[in-house]
């Protein structure tokens, strides 16, 4: 049995936005203490941690004492840069480790990745040339989906492919990041599960929850899920294979297309996720606890499930409807404390409950 952190242990965040946040508030009702690294000023972790460094991901200074500080290293985005990683990782043990963040930030490793392990995923290509493109379209088709192999978030860098004026100008855009080529999926439905796997190699999933995006940012996730009992079963198993081979420490969320040949994986993304929020209103342990359990060295929370929840983000303006929002006592209002609601910044969320 892994020896959990003591009472009063500092827990490092790097990133310092709304998971940052959430998971720092979860550490501190845990009693641990934070520490948050953040290049940018004023973020919204920094109103509830006891600690924030201000500094760049090049400053290696600051990293090195920021890691100095604090008694185990997590993370809210994927994309650290190496170098900062590199640094951090000498001084204290940061989980989950590397090769989950190695796997998930290129979305090509991604996929070889789950197709060694017998996984389905859309039928893709590796591209590096326009000759590679021209060869890969033959195979994968139109339409089709150009996507960067790192830095995509929230549908960023990537284009639908339709027809050849659609290729042409997609490769004019993304030329010169390595991309790759995935066939459009003709999904009925998104789902994904939210699992957690402690040092003991603990698993546990909560329930499979059902997305739906608008302008390719998640707006809602319904829980139950509407999706068949084998679907539920082969969402959660495949889960727990993927943490199971990477050896994974924390909570991970896993994004499905369903479709009427079986489940595909999207992607997996090695941290707390926005599709799992509504576990803050609709478990007794949540992901946010969930994560902190597991990289402390404690028992996991079992993920089950006492209510049916929607989840609603709110994006931009749509924060300024929260007074009314308030009055309803069946919802769990949840804000980030961002200053500028700007369009398509996430401020936000909202868990109706729904039974
Ligand atoms: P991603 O950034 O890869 O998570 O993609 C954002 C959203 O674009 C997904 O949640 C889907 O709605 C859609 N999408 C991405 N890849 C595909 C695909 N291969 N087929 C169909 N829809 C996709």
């Amino acid at each position: 049995m892994t020896k959990p952190l003591k009472q009063g242990a500092v827990i490092g965040i790097l990133g310092g936005g709304q998971l940052g946040r959430m998971l720092a508030v979860a550490a501190s009702r845990m009693g641990f203490r934070t520490h948050v690294f953040e290049p940018q000023e004023n973020p919204p972790a920094s109103h509830v941690s006891d600690l924030v460094t201000t500094a760049a991901y090049e400053d290696t200074e600051a990293l090195s004492k920021f890691a100095r500080s604090v008694d185990v290293i997590t993370f809210e985005f994927e994309n650290i840069p190496t170098e900062a990683l590199n640094i951090v990782e000498a001084i204290c043990n940061v989980l989950p480790a590397r090769n989950a963040l190695k796997t998930s930030q290129d979305r090509l490793i991604e996929k070889e990745f789950l197709t060694n392990l017998n996984l389905t995923v859309a039928p893709y290509a590796n591209i590096e040339t326009e000759e590679d493109l021209t060869q890969a379209i033959k195979i994968v088709g139109f339409p089709s989906i150009l996507k960067t192999r790192r830095f995509g978030y929230d549908g960023k860098g990537q284009f639908k492919i339709k027809n050849e004026t659609d290729l042409k100008n997609s490769w004019a855009e993304l030329k010169n990041s390595p991309c790759v080529l995935e066939g459009l999926v003709n999904f009925t439905k998104e789902i994904s599960v939210i699992g957690a796997r402690n040092q003991d190699g603990e698993v546990v999933c909560f329930d499979p929850g059902e997305n739906l995006h608008r302008d390719g940012i998640l707006h809602t996730t319904t829980l139950p899920a509407n999706i068949s009992a084998s679907q539920n079963i082969d969402a959660v198993l495949l889960t727990g294979k993927i943490l199971n081979a990477l050896n994974y420490v924390g909570v991970m969320g896993v994004e499905l297309f369903v479709t009427k040949d079986g489940l595909l994986i999207n992607e997996i993304a090695p941290r707390v996720h926005n599709s799992g929020h509504w576990t803050q209103n609709g478990c007794v342990i949540d992901q946010f606890e969930q994560h902190i359990r597991a990289i402390s060295g404690w028992p996991l929370g079992d993920g089950k499930r006492h209510s049916n929840v929607l989840m609603t983000n709110l994006i931009g303006s749509e924060v300024l409807d929260v007074e009314t929002l308030s009055r309803d006592t069946d919802v769990g209002i949840h804000l980030y404390g961002k200053a500028d609601a700007k369009d398509g910044r996430k401020m936000g969320h909202i868990n109706k409950i729904l039974n």
